[in-house]
């Protein structure tokens, strides 16, 4: 998937146009720290995790669940070796605990408030109990240290592997336990100075392991992630001009903006914009011109607007959508001029020594949510100005069309 997401955007570089609308491909925004195996940038990570949730929340249960089930089973072995007396009673209740530390781990994340952070600390509370409740078995069975200390490399294994948490917080736990063990057996005495060594080189390498297939693990579910997210910005923009594509409008638009506008009773307009006698452009100074004047029309559209805010979209061949939460129909026709007025006076080089001036018309809609009786929705904010700009062509071309203009002012003027 990595290499098909890397060949497309070379594919899609490779076309000279193009160059502009990849800055969005901000490498340092995927690039994954060497030492923690996160993303770098901070935003990315969040937005990582987040996306991972509720697939982590899940990987979660399953394995406290499996882990506690094992634990409280191997209460057999205590039986065996402990008889049912006070000992046993001892380690019983403290297996027991660990299982009901996990258990309450999966209740609360199920709660709609458990988030990224919250999930951790889950993950944290049960690996740290699952660890007390081992020393307590510990300090009752130590005539089994060798076999406690196979435990304690699989509980490792574990730590670093199949709870989910962040990298840093599993190999301070795990090192921690793997510490606390080693230094418990060597202060009780428990084995002799040989045994010692080979147990301290058997956990070394189960931490060594669990590590770098840790480390592994984390890299390749971001690298994996970095090439979904590349892949959906590829299907989400157009080529030639790097503008959101109609599938954007489809997906992340038609349906929330307006909603949004209305619940939080704000202003939303659209601007429509087509180019004036496009075709006669490309009759007479070929396609590669065309294509250049439409990239340097989308340049100027999404230089004038707000990043991360408003949204251009190229709706047809040469025609655009503009999307502009928050702005009142004053606003929208005010860009709208600014942008007829800024691409006219634009000259446009499409060969050496050669340049050519182009003109748009436009046509604006808005609606003030916190006053509307009955309010549009975003797809009928498009038609209306649609229906504006088919106006502004019939009028001569080259102008802004608002609601307020037609109702008000002279043909050519913005409101
Ligand atoms: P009007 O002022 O009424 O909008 O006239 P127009 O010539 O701009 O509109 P018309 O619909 O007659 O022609 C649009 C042209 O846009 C026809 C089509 O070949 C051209 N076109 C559409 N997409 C592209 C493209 O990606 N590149 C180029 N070079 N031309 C395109
Ligand atoms: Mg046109
Ligand atoms: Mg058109």
């Amino acid at each position: 998937m990595l290499d098909l997401c890397n060949q497309l955007l070379r594919a899609l570089r490779s076309d000279a146009h193009s160059a502009v609308i990849f800055s969005f491909q901000d490498p340092t925004t995927f690039a994954i720290a060497p030492g923690t195996h996160e993303f770098s940038d901070a935003a990315t990570e969040s937005r990582f995790s987040r996306n991972e949730l509720t697939a982590t929340q899940a990987r979660l249960r399953v394995t406290l669940l499996f882990c506690s089930f094992f634990y409280v089973l191997f209460g057999v072995t205590d039986i065996s070796e402990l008889g049912f007396g006070h000992d046993a009673l001892v380690v019983f209740l403290a297996r027991a605990a660990v299982a009901a530390t996990a258990g309450v781990c999966c209740l609360i994340s199920y709660r709609p408030c458990c988030g990224v952070a919250l999930t951790r600390l889950l993950a944290c509370a049960a690996e740290i109990a699952g660890v007390a409740g081992f020393a307590v078995v510990l300090f009752h069975r130590p005539g089994e240290t060798p076999w406690h200390a196979m435990s304690m490399g699989m509980m490792v294994i574990v730590i670093y592997l199949y709870i989910p948490n962040r990298l840093v917080y599993a190999i301070a736990i795990a090192l921690a336990a793997t510490v606390g063990f080693i230094g418990i057996v060597c202060a009780e005495g428990w084995l002799r100075l040989n045994d010692i060594l080979t147990m301290t080189m058997l956990l070394l390498l189960a931490n060594t392991f669990g590590l770098v297939a840790a480390r592994r693990y984390h890299q390749i579910r971001r690298e994996e992630y970095r090439a979904r997210e590349t892949l959906k910005q590829i299907t989400l923009r157009d080529p030639l001009t790097g503008c959101r594509n109609r599938r954007y409008l489809q997906q992340e638009l038609l349906d929330t903006e307006s909603s949004r506008a209305q619940r939080y009773r704000q202003h939303l307009s659209v601007v429509m914009c087509d180019l004036d006698h496009f075709k006669a452009i490309n009759d007479s100074h070929g396609h590669g011109a065309g294509d250049l004047v439409l990239t340097e029309f989308a340049r100027l559209l999404m230089n004038m607007t707000r990043e991360h805010v408003d949204s251009v979209i190229r709706y047809g061949g040469e025609e655009f959508l503009i999307v502009l939460p928050e702005t009142d129909l004053h606003g929208a026709a005010l860009l709208a001029e600014r942008l007829r007025a800024g691409f006219q006076a634009t000259p446009i080089e499409y060969a050496p020594g050669r340049t050519l001036r182009a003109t748009a018309s436009f046509g604006v809609a808005a609606c003030d949510y916190a006053r509307a009786d009955q309010p549009l929705s975003l797809t009928q904010l498009v038609v209306d100005a649609d229906q504006l700009l088919y106006e502004s062509k019939k009028h001569g071309r080259n102008q802004v069309r608002s609601k307020r203009s037609v109702d008000e002012v002279p043909a050519g003027s913005v409101a």
